[in-house]
């Protein structure tokens, strides 16, 4: 199979960067065109990110030289089959909307479209059926590209266990308190004066995105738009704690049906996710793991399982107010980020989309 031509939007920027990184001899796409503000625009890929590359591997060679455009440039993208976008949402309003009706796919991390009603929010674990949007929101738009997003990082670490369960025993409500890395912020992010000996029990929108986008996963397409779910009723606190790289969450969560501890943990072992079939290179073989020990998943120990991509779940134990309580922990610059990007891409790729 010819790989495809892609482009990276906003790709001097944390997720930018861990696009570039994981898609380093992907099988499926090569990386032919990088954007970002015009602040960078004009210069090479190297030059641009001196001083502020913050992965653990070296700028990948076939990269280096890359001339950074501006990504409102969206003619300069016209070489691409499709872009992953990795904007912050103000600029991905306008921008992502452009590339789609100039023909490009966007396959997005940003907020700014996840509840644009004809414009599925991926978990290919999940909702791998919401992509069958597509052909709807390009005859509404008289689009040839189309908008894919996937959803907020913090929703990553309980999402996939809580959907393996609410498919059989349905979820009635949950109450979630995340612990979020500080590379969710982008950099500098938080300041060390504010985060070092510290947590800080605020992110800005982050606690209505971990509670109403669900809703839409876990929705289905009801003729041009999605219909949302209902239910789960959702509380989440979600907090900013000093580590770099991994989101946890404890949840707590109510059942119409309560099932019993070790059918719980057969779900999760036994939970398949994307079918084996398509393989997809970037699925996880276990993409939710279970952890008997009493002090796991711990984010240092846990956040690279199945090379960032799975969800390391544990503690699973009686709930004195709801039912079952448990800690859910993923990775969030690969799963909840570029690692989520490059699995819908895949996904639209073996469905025929890209
Ligand atoms: P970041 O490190 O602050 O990087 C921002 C990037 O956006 C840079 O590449 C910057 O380019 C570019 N940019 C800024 N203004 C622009 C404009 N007007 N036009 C084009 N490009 C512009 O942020 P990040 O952490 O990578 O986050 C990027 C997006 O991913 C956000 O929407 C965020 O919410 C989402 N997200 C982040 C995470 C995470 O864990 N970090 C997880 C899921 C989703 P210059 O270098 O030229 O300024």
């Amino acid at each position: 199979m010819d790989k495809l031509r892609v482009g990276v939007l906003a790709a001097t920027g944390m997720v930018g960067q861990k696009y570039v990184s994981l898609l380093e001899d992907h099988p499926w796409f090569e990386v032919v065109y990088l954007s970002a503000s015009e602040r960078s625009a004009g210069k090479i890929y190297e030059e641009a990110v001196k001083g502020r590359w913050h992965m653990e591997v070296e700028i990948p060679e076939a990269v280096r030289k890359i001339k950074v455009e501006n990504a409102a440039d969206i003619k300069s993208a016209r070489g691409c089959d499709f872009v992953f976008s990795a904007l912050g949402s103000g600029p991905a309003k306008e921008l992502e909307h452009k590339y789609a009706e100039a023909g490009i796919p966007v396959v997005s991390n940003a907020s700014a479209h996840r509840h644009t009603p004809d414009v599925p929010m991926i978990i290919p674990e999940i909702n791998p059926d919401h992509i069958d949007m597509i052909p709807i929101q390009q005859k509404n738009r008289g689009w040839e590209g189309f908008i894919v997003v996937k959803p907020n990082c913090s929703l990553q670490s309980y999402m996939t266990p809580l959907y393996a369960l609410h498919e059989k025993f349905h979820v009635k409500s949950a109450v979630i308190t995340t612990m979020q890395a500080v590379s969710g912020a982008g950099y500098p992010g938080v300041a060390s004066w504010d985060i070092i000996d510290n947590i800080v029990p605020y992110i800005s929108g982050e606690e209505e995105k971990s509670e109403r986008e669900p809703m839409k996963i876990l929705g289905r397409i009801a003729g041009n738009e999605f219909e949302y779910a209902t239910e789960p009723k959702i509380s989440a606190h979600c907090n900013r704690v000093p580590v770099l790289d991994g989101h946890m969450a404890t949840v707590s969560l109510q059942f119409e049906e309560k099932p019993e501890q070790e059918e719980i943990i057969r779900i999760w072992e036994n939970f398949k996710g994307v079918p084996q079939e398509l393989k997809l290179p970037f699925a996880p073989k276990h993409p939710i793991i279970y952890r008997r020990e009493q002090d796991r998943p711990q984010t240092r120990l846990d956040r690279d399982a199945e090379r960032g991509m799975a969800v390391t779940t544990g503690r699973l134990r009686e709930d004195a107010v709801l039912d079952w309580k448990f800690v859910g922990l993923s990775h969030n610059t690969v799963r909840g980020a570029a690692g989520g990007g490059i699995l819908n891409a895949e996904l639209l790729r073996a469905k025929g989309y890209l």
